[in-house]
């Protein structure tokens, strides 16, 4: 009895104590906090490249579908808004030249190529978005969405037969979304901000409760009109621009720039399901 009697304290004890892991969205840390845009609207830009997997026309309209899905959240009035195709395909950021928040498919190679060097990527890694922030304010100033085409099939899966071998577009594109808002990985399983995708998955089309809760705490429904504020330097759709049009307050009093840009790369893994290879 006494022995029962220690070992229930003992277990209350540790049930107490142990700090409880929260369990919910998280922003993706910047310095101090969260980053987030500025405003409530960003431009995004597709390349023209699009895929080898399916039509323009029909690339273009899933990845409508899936910015209205977080459009489409009634307590947040975050938009989003469709520019011209873009030839520029370099998931990059330009402190003194324009800049476009790219969606681009890689389809020869899945590596980058950093300052002149060959930086391997995980094969695992289905598509990858980069968020550049300024370290001063945790404001967000550019975002890119790369595709892992070499390594993926992408499609609209509707449940033929070969479609669990497939990555459904509009379930990864709606969970980068959520990384170009500032949104990081959740710890809730199941949600769309989950870190873990498969093939032939769809369920990461519909937002749930825990992904909207992120954003409408980040970007509250706000009165008045949303401004979408262009690129930081201006949109470049080639990559051609030499000049920074709109350095808005980035600029100290004696024109030296004030920004200290900082990248934060987020990935959606595969994980192999057991089913498939059983
Ligand atoms: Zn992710």
């Amino acid at each position: 009895m006494k022995q029962l009697k220690v070992t229930l304290i003992v277990m209350f004890f540790c049930m107490t104590t142990i700090p409880r892991q929260a369990i919910s969205w998280k922003q993706t840390p910047g310095r101090s906090g969260g980053i987030s845009w500025p405003g409530d609207c960003f431009f995004y830009s597709v390349n023209e490249q699009g895929s080898k997997d399916m039509e323009w026309e029909t690339l273009l309209e899933v990845v409508r579908k899936s910015f209205r899905t977080w459009q489409e959240v009634t307590c947040s009035g975050f938009t989003f808004e469709e520019t011209a195709p873009a030839t520029v395909d370099k998931a990059e950021f330009n402190l003194e030249k324009g800049n476009a928040n790219l969606i681009v498919w890689r389809e020869s190679t899945w590596d980058e190529m950093v300052d002149g060097e060959l930086v391997r990527r995980d094969p695992d890694i289905v598509a990858l978005t980069s968020v550049m922030y300024d370290q001063n304010t945790d404001q967000i100033m550019d975002a890119d969405i790369e595709l892992n085409g070499v390594f993926y099939q992408y499609a609209i899966l509707t449940g033929a037969p070969g479609d669990e071998f497939r990555m459904d577009l509009q379930g990864v594109l709606t969970h980068e979304i959520g990384h170009t808002v500032g949104l990081d990985h959740s710890t809730v399983s199941g949600v769309v901000m989950a870190p873990y995708g498969g093939p032939g998955e769809t369920s990461i089309r519909t937002l749930k409760q825990d992904d909207i809760d992120g954003l409408c705490s980040i970007y509250p429904t706000q009165d008045g009109a949303d401004i979408c504020e262009a690129p930081y330097c201006g949109l470049d759709l080639t990559g051609e621009s030499t000049t920074c049009d709109n350095p808005r307050n980035h600029k100290t009093d004696d024109g030296k720039c004030s920004v200290a840009p900082r990248r934060a790369s987020l990935g959606l893994l595969w994980i192999l399901g057991w089913a498939l290879w059983s």
